[in-house]
This record gives C-alpha cells, sequence and structure tokens, in this order.
C-alpha cells in the first residue's frame, strides 16, 4: 500500500460524517467554530520504545494515542470536535499492521464520536512515531485552565486513582500473586485508559482549575498548585480506589507511592469552590463519572499528603521527564 491507498482505503472512511474532511482528498480541512466558542487544540506525539513497546497490538497503539489527546481536551472543559494524525509508519510495516492500526483508530472513532479529518502519512527507517492532534471547543471564558485554583477550593478527583501505575507492575510480573479478575483490570486501566470526555465539558464554567493525571497525583497537583500560585493538601484515606488497587494495597502500604506518583491514570483532577459542590455532583452524576473529594487548596505552595491523623505522609518521586 503507498500513502495514498493507505489514505484513501484506511483512513478516509473515518472521515465520514465530517463535510469539512472533504473525504480526505483536498490539502486540507475546513472547521467551523460557532460564534462565542474556542478552539481549543493540542497535540500529543508518541515513539515506540519510549511510549510504548514495538510489538504492542496496533490497534491498541491508535486507541491510546487517541484517547491520550481526549484526555486532554476534557481537561480543558472542551467537547472533541475531530482529530487529525501525522503517522511516521515503519518503512516495513505490513499490510496487516497498519490495518489492525486503522481499525483501532476507527473503533475509538465510532465510540467517542470524533472524526479523523486530516493529517500526514510518511514512512521511516527509525522508530514508529505517532503524532495525533485534537480539536475541542469549548464557550469562551469557561476553558478549566491550570493557573485558576484559589485557596479554598475543594480539590477533586474522578474515577479511581493509581490503577494504571498498579497495572503497569502487573504487566511487568511484578505482581505475581494477584487474582486473575483484579490482574487483569489493574492491566486493563494501563493499556487503555478512558478519556472523561462527558464529565470535562459539564465542569467548564463550573470547575475552577483542571488537568488530567498523567504524571500522578502528586506531580500533576503540583502543576495547578504552581500556575496558581497556592499550596494543597489531600488526604491519602479519601484517594478513591478501586476494590483491584484495595486489595493490592492490603498490607503492601509500600505500594500507596504508586498511587501518589504513579501516572497515566488519565483522571480529572480539578478544583471547584465550596459553594459548587452541589453542581459537580450533578456533573458527575450527568456524566455517569464518580468524583471524590480529596483535599482541599490552600495559600502558599506545594502539595502535603496527610493520613488520618493530619501526619504529613513522605512524598513519592516527582513524575516522569524526558530530558533528564
Ligand atoms: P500533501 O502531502 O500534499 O499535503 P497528503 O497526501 O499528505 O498531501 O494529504 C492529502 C490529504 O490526506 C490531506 O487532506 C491530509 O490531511 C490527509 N491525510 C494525509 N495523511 C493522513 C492521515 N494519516 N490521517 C488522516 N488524514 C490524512
Ligand atoms: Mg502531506
Amino acid at each position: 500500500m503507498d500513502e495514498f491507498g493507505l489514505i484513501a482505503e484506511l483512513f478516509a472512511p473515518l472521515a465520514a460524517g465530517y463535510p469539512g474532511a472533504l473525504n480526505l482528498k483536498d490539502d486540507a480541512a475546513l472547521v467551523e467554530v460557532p460564534p462565542g466558542q474556542r478552539l481549543v487544540i493540542t497535540s500529543d506525539a508518541i515513539v515506540a520504545g519510549v511510549h510504548f513497546l514495538p510489538d504492542d497490538p496496533p490497534d491498541l497503539i491508535a486507541r491510546k494515542l487517541m484517547r491520550v489527546n481526549l484526555s486532554d481536551l476534557a481537561a480543558m472543559g472542551a467537547e472533541p470536535v475531530a482529530v487529525l494524525l501525522a503517522a511516521a509508519f515503519r518503512r516495513d510495516a505490513t499490510a496487516d499492521w497498519l490495518r489492525r492500526f486503522a481499525k483501532g483508530l476507527a473503533e475509538d472513532v465510532a465510540e467517542f464520536n470524533v472524526p479523523l479529518i486530516g493529517g500526514d502519512t510518511v514512512a521511516t527507517p527509525g522508530p514508529l512515531t505517532l503524532t495525533l492532534t485534537a480539536l475541542g471547543r469549548v464557550e469562551a471564558g469557561r476553558a478549566l485552565l491550570r493557573s485558576a485554583a484559589r485557596p479554598g477550593d475543594v480539590v477533586y478527583v474522578s474515577g479511581t486513582i493509581g490503577d494504571a501505575a498498579l497495572g503497569l507492575k502487573v504487566a511487568l510480573g511484578e505482581l505475581p500473586d494477584l487474582a486473575a479478575e483484579e490482574a487483569e483490570f489493574l492491566a486493563g486501566r494501563y493499556r487503555l485508559p478512558c478519556p472523561r470526555t462527558a464529565l470535562g465539558p459539564r465542569l467548564a464554567g463550573i470547575a475552577h482549575a483542571a488537568m488530567d493525571v498523567s504524571d500522578g497525583l502528586c506531580a500533576d497537583l503540583g502543576h495547578i498548585c504552581r500556575a496558581s500560585q497556592v499550596g494543597a493538601v489531600i488526604e491519602a484515606a479519601r484517594i478513591p480506589l478501586s476494590a483491584a488497587a484495595r486489595s493490592v494495597l492490603s498490607g503492601r502500604n509500600f505500594l500507596l507511592a504508586s498511587i501518589l506518583g504513579g501516572g497515566d491514570d488519565y483522571e480529572l483532577l480539578f478544583t471547584a469552590p465550596v459553594t459548587a459542590a452541589d453542581l459537580i455532583a450533578a456533573a458527575s452524576a450527568a456524566a455517569g463519572v464518580p468524583v471524590t473529594a480529596i483535599g482541599r487548596v490552600i495559600e502558599g505552595d506545594g502539595v502535603k499528603v496527610v493520613d488520618g491523623q493530619g501526619d504529613e505522609i513522605t512524598q513519592p518521586a516527582a513524575g516522569y521527564r524526558h530530558f533528564s
């Protein structure tokens, strides 16, 4: 398959239903933004051997790529509109591999109702490198910024925290005594994140600051604190854990560091004034995504984690850095 065949056979079907994509037959796509709304744009690149293993299933690679970008839109409070894919496929990629990749992408295009409206397709002698750009929209002035946390805000997270970090340990064979069902749940949370696309837009105009948890709860809350010039205190006991994570943790409290410091959960971490509690609960119910209050924003700086007695728990190491 040459690149034209690839685009026509594998990618053009994913543009269906979006007239501005021009069936991927023109030079670029046309995107309409309703008056009073802002286009929200984010891009993430993933590289074989860095973000995933070269022999990972291609459909999962595609879906994870899609989902980490949709998670960024959700963290801005934006509704997804469309995605673009710049793909540097390996020169020796087989037609079967490419079809499975496109099939995975198609599944998520359908699941999240976000068409593929453009991109670029090249071959590389180097590692497979994929860049997805996601477009979203949000009402002007309502985007959820990291810099908007205020002292007195409640700190919330969606879903459960730490599953992906424990799932990675499962995948690496570091938790061999776990029940099969729990191991599978945790590994699945690592392999295929669930972006909170239903919740994020419902928090726009209600929450103050927000971001998605990709570096670890503490590191990411630290990002909000620095951007907002505030501090935060979270209570370890209030961090929502899945049943599987709970059973891993029981009797192995040293693994709490994985929960606080492990990334890849792609849950939403956000702050909101105390008075917004009812609106947050309504947004959570409407989205079908649980949210839990885990602490407070305070004046000052830094993130403190406390136990049930209010004593500080030692902080885990900072999040992953590419250039250190
Ligand atoms: P050129 O290189 O001349 O810009 P391309 O052949 O790269 O043209 O692109 C033709 C059309 O196909 C464009 O609309 C482009 O956005 C789209 N396209 C190319 N690659 C992809 C891809 N991987 N996914 C989605 N659309 C793509
Ligand atoms: Mg091109």
